[in-house]
């Protein structure tokens, strides 16, 4: 639940600029919760031109909004209570003036986010919502005017965004102590949800839709061997960055952590097809994994968290060399048994690998695992069909066994 209060600390910390970055706390009482759900997002637009670009949302009523920027790539967020977002298809695509798109959707539990996409530097000139007056709806007012790139990056700074989300490095969390009969703990992580739907086929099927789907379908089978305890980093269409997945798998005392993805292939809708295994490795195993880790490690940005910056990465990969030797191998052991029991469902036997940031729990080997392809039609049926979902479910199922039954795995580290 997000309070008045709890807003106005956050920006209070994040906002000294008022001219660049301004909170829109909007006067009037403070929503109750239940009463915060009620608002609805009918619809939103862009207007004007290049030298002043005007976002506006209708919506069913007046609500406190959070709007700031955010570098690279360029973005305007507008945090809001719980929206209930209800816009005609195609919303955000259109490209106008200085906006090249915006998205929206659940950011977390009570929080809704609108990321607005911007070609260049820029400053947040104004932004306000409006009552309703007679038969027009409340209205959510953005305006953006053009700036330099020294100008916006010294507005920035002067912000200071303090976001808890913004990346700095954190230590990790305790693994909590286990009975040593306890069952092994699984966590599954479907990719991106809410704000961030992931990628798309060209019938509108979502990636953030088919890997819940899948992951729910696959925990439930696991629970049904009776020999896991099975967590989901996520159980309904809510966005969770990806730093804050690894820490739920640590914080579980995970021994395996599986994400669950969907690719698409533009050019090769026909030829790409089937699913795909990727481990965690500094230097990507060829241009394909490496394409694909920039993709699925965009996702903090679709969804406007800030990204950590070079001097956080370069500490996190100092930790990986230290403490990962071990669970990386035992991240190769589990990849190469979902490889062997998927065998002919397989894009390809090649194990890859590459830089995705929500594989780099130290301590809990971890895969990414692309289960299809949403640019293939023939994958797109498999997706989304019950009969597919159970087949693929159970060869995961044997995979986990076999890595289980191992001695690797079962070693304390
Ligand atoms: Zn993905």
């Amino acid at each position: 639940m997000v309070t008045m209060s709890s807003m106005r600390a956050i920006g209070a910390l994040a906002f000294a600029c008022a001219a660049f970055l301004l909170m829109a706390m909007v006067s009037g009482p403070t929503p109750a919760c239940a009463e915060a759900k009620s608002i609805i997002a009918q619809d939103a637009r862009v207007a004007g031109d290049r030298e002043r670009t005007r976002f506006i949302a209708d919506l069913s009523k007046k609500v406190d909004v959070h709007v700031f920027a955010l570098a690279n790539p360029y973005r305007v967020i507008v945090d809001a209570p719980d929206v209930n977002f209800q816009m005609p298809e195609g919303s955000g695509k259109e490209k106008r003036g200085l906006i090249t798109a915006y998205r929206y959707g659940l950011f977390a539990p009570g929080k809704s986010r609108i990321v607005i996409d911007v070609g260049g530097p820029f400053l947040i000139d104004k932004a306000f919502v409006l009552e309703p007056r007679d038969d027009q709806p409340a209205r959510l007012v953005v305006d953006l005017v053009p700036t330099d790139e020294k100008t916006f990056l010294a507005k920035l700074k002067e912000a200071k965004p303090a976001d808890p989300e913004s990346g700095a490095a954190m230590p990790l969390p305790e693994t909590p102590a286990r009975a040593e009969d306890a069952k092994p703990v699984i966590v599954l992580d479907p990719g991106h949800g809410g704000i961030d739907p992931g990628t798309s086929s060209a019938t509108g099927v979502t990636e953030k839709e088919v890997v819940l789907a899948f992951a729910k379908s696959l925990k439930q089978k696991l629970e049904a061997t009776n020999h896991y305890e099975v967590y989901l980093t996520r159980e309904d269409d809510t966005f969770l960055p990806l730093r804050e997945r690894v820490e739920f798998a640590q914080k579980k005392g995970a021994s395996l952590f599986l994400s669950i993805h969907a690719d698409y292939f533009p050019k090769q809708t026909d030829r790409a097809t089937g699913a795909t295994v990727y481990t965690l490795s500094e230097q990507a195993s060829d241009d394909e994994a490496k394409e694909l880790a920039t993709k699925e490690n965009f996702s903090d940005a679709i969804a406007g968290v800030a990204l950590p910056s070079d001097s956080d990465e370069v500490v996190a990969n100092i930790l990986i060399d230290l403490a990962q030797r071990e669970t990386q191998n035992r991240s190769t052991v589990f990849a190469r048994s979902i490889v062997g029991e998927l065998a002919g469902g397989l894009h390809t036997r090649k194990l890859r690998s590459a830089g995705f940031r929500v594989l780099k729990a130290p301590d809990v080997p971890s895969v990414l695992l692309e289960i299809g392809f949403l640019s293939n039609p023939d994958d797109e049926k498999h997706l989304v069909s019950d009969v597919w979902r159970e087949r693929m479910g159970a060869s995961i199922v044997e995979a986990i066994d076999g890595y289980f039954a191992k001695r690797i795995a079962r070693a304390p580290f």
